[in-house]
């Protein structure tokens, strides 16, 4: 999905230090310098100005140079994507083999060309007909057919218009490192892009939780967002030097300047390579504080090629496994089987370890392309995780039944998103009973695991009491938490002022969860939110009372350290202090002064 390139010399401005500079959003760390592939939005099918060709043989031609272009670079994106995504597989692609020879659709573009419309037309006419007949039918079949369609569509778009650029996404020698550019950036595009050579990402627009930057932290590959006009001043020759840390991107950087950068580059370029086969460390995830109390550490995972990550850092147990990637990176809905492959995949890699599988959390900022989501005013406040499970019976059944049949070990529990009250979790828990039944029906062997629930809607810490004997566990999702406490849409950078999860109020909420949770003995609690990993946080949480922690494989190490160096006397206190602080601002004051009495 490549872009032609539209010269727009007008934005080539040039910096004062010589240098054609950009500022942008930092949403994944790191330094990095390659050649620009730019990713065409599904805008490039609307935007063709029709025209009629005398000669429809050539194009006829064109047509079948760009379908087999599009067969070949399909065929590279399985194999990258098999190799890096252990959540997806050769068939991820299926659908596009299948469509790029289906009779109706080559019938259509045909159909075009003998009227003389040039290939772009023809393409452009052939989605809009596709469009027109199958959207007003409610089908949900077709409703996903239209969309691979599309894509199919797009893809040989690109073929045709980018002949050269199409040729450079297949499987060559070359080595040079890519950066993608596009106006906002879809995991379908992310996932054909040459994913082993992509070393960088560049968007015109894009929220820190998108699922493309759900996907680019997990592979560790600097992001940077909110570039303005980036899309239109690249083209597919340009090289962008990007710098996560200060947030900038520089566009065909001079020698000096790469000079400048080089030390950077190399450590952010080490940074990326997740140790394989490497001398495991011996497992550490218990340690204490000076006065012996010991904290629980474990990862969350996003994607399976994060475990030798979370390994090499001394960690096996999983505290949140998010399923939804499986989901997210399909372009129709994986299947039962699909399913428990997958999840298959993730137990056998992490034996004996205690793995909290999380049901599929999607709507809100992760809608699935293939689903038909009316518009939704809301959508953080809309048809999400649990309430997308519970009125998709069929969905559900299937996504269970596959969590199910890979919960023969005790060690492996079940999680829910978005529980709000007593009757979410009732009827959740009734479709893990018919789930069950079922497997028992078919004679399939599945397992009874823990279940324990995200607190993440206030209203359920707020009945937390009434909750606690439905479950064995919970997790505090504070990413959503603080979104739901302060009305505070945690995606859009507007607001972030608002966003704060070191607020006196959030502080306070915790502790007052911790107490509920002590008086239910046996019951485990947890917190796998982004504030778990920040280590200004790190003492106010551990003096609220939590002793289970489970962040991104990264922020680990540093955790463990700073666990090692406070008295858990001094984190009460501490605790005390910003619970009766009145701004986030004073709770910041608190926890920096802390950090610097530790220095
Ligand atoms: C959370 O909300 O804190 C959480 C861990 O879940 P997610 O970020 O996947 O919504
Ligand atoms: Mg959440």
């Amino acid at each position: 999905m490549i872009r032609s390139y539209e010269k727009n010399s007008a934005c080539r401005k040039t910096a004062k230090n010589g240098e054609n500079f950009r500022n942008g959003t930092p949403i994944v760390p790191g330094v990095c310098h390659g050649q620009c592939l730019i990713l065409a939005g599904d805008d490039a099918l609307r935007n063709v100005k029709i025209t009629r060709k005398k000669d429809v043989e050539r194009e006829k031609r064109r047509l079948r140079q760009a379908v087999e272009t599009v067969r070949a670079s399909l065929a590279a994106s399985a194999k990258s994507v098999k190799e890096l995504l252990s959540e997806a597989d050769e068939n991820i692609f299926p659908m596009y083999e299948i469509l790029l020879d289906d009779p109706t659709l080559q019938q259509k573009i045909q159909d075009f060309l003998n009227e003389r419309f040039d290939l772009p037309s023809a393409l452009a006419l052939t989605s809009q007909a596709f469009q027109e007949e199958l959207q007003d039918l409610s089908s949900k079949y077709l409703g996903e057919r239209l969309q691979d369609i599309q894509d199919v569509l797009l893809r040989l778009m690109n073929a045709v218009r980018n002949p050269d650029e199409a040729a450079a996404v297949q499987p060559s020698d070359s080595t040079t490192p890519i950066v993608l550019v596009a106006r906002e950036l879809f995991p379908s595009q992310f996932l054909a892009a040459p994913l082993e050579r992509v070393c960088g990402i560049v968007c015109t627009a894009g929220g820190a939780t998108s699922h493309a930057a759900i996907l680019a932290r997990a592979l560790r590959i600097p992001m940077l967002v909110d570039v303005p006009e980036i899309y239109d001043l690249v083209k597919p020759t340009d090289e962008l030097l990007v710098d996560c840390r200060a947030g900038l991107c520089f566009l065909n950087p001079k020698e000096s300047l790469l000079k400048e950068y080089q030390l950077a580059l190399n450590i952010s370029r080490r940074n990326r390579q997740i140790p394989r086969n490497a001398p495991l460390p011996a497992v550490d995830d218990l340690p204490a504080t000076l006065d012996g109390t010991q904290v629980k550490l474990c990862g969350n995972i996003t994607l399976f090629s994060e475990l030798p990550a979370l390994h090499s850092v001394g960690i096996r147990d999983i505290g949140l496994y998010r399923t939804e990637f499986m989901f997210m990176i399909r372009n129709s809905m994986p299947d039962e089987e699909i399913q428990c492959r997958v999840l298959k995949r993730l137990v056998e890699g992490t034996p004996d370890a205690e793995i909290v599988i999380r049901a599929l959390d999607i709507g809100g900022d992760k809608p699935l392309s293939y689903v038909p989501w009316d518009e939704e005013l809301n959508p953080s406040l809309g048809w999400r995780g649990l309430r997308f499970l519970l009125t998709n019976p069929e969905i559900a059944m299937h996504h269970l039944r596959a969590i199910l049949r890979n919960c023969l070990s005790r060690n492996v529990k079940l999680m829910f998103p978005m529980v709000s009250d007593k009757s979410d979790l009732i009827r959740i828990k009734e479709l893990v009973r018919n789930a069950q039944e079922s497997l028992d029906a078919d004679g399939l062997e599945y397992g009874t695991p823990s279940i324990g629930m995200m607190l993440e809607v206030p209203s359920a810490v707020l009945t937390l009491d009434t909750l606690l004997p439905e479950v064995d566990f919970v997790s505090i999702g504070t990413n959503d938490l603080v979104q739901y406490l302060f009305a505070v849409d945690r995606g859009n950078g507007r607001v972030t002022q608002w966003y704060q999860q070191c607020h006196p109020i959030v502080l306070r909420m915790l502790g007052k969860i911790c107490k509920t949770v002590a008086k239910f003995p046996g019951k485990d609690l947890e917190l796998c939110g982004e504030l778990a990993g920040n280590p200004s946080a790190l003492p106010a949480l551990l003096g609220a009372g939590l002793r289970k922690l489970s962040m991104n494989p990264t922020a680990i190490p540093n955790i463990r350290d700073l666990i090692r160096k406070v008295r858990l006397n001094d984190c009460e206190e501490l605790f005390q202090r910003v619970c009766e602080a009145d701004t986030a601002e004073q709770v910041a004051e608190y926890l920096d002064d802390f950090a610097e009495s530790m220095r």
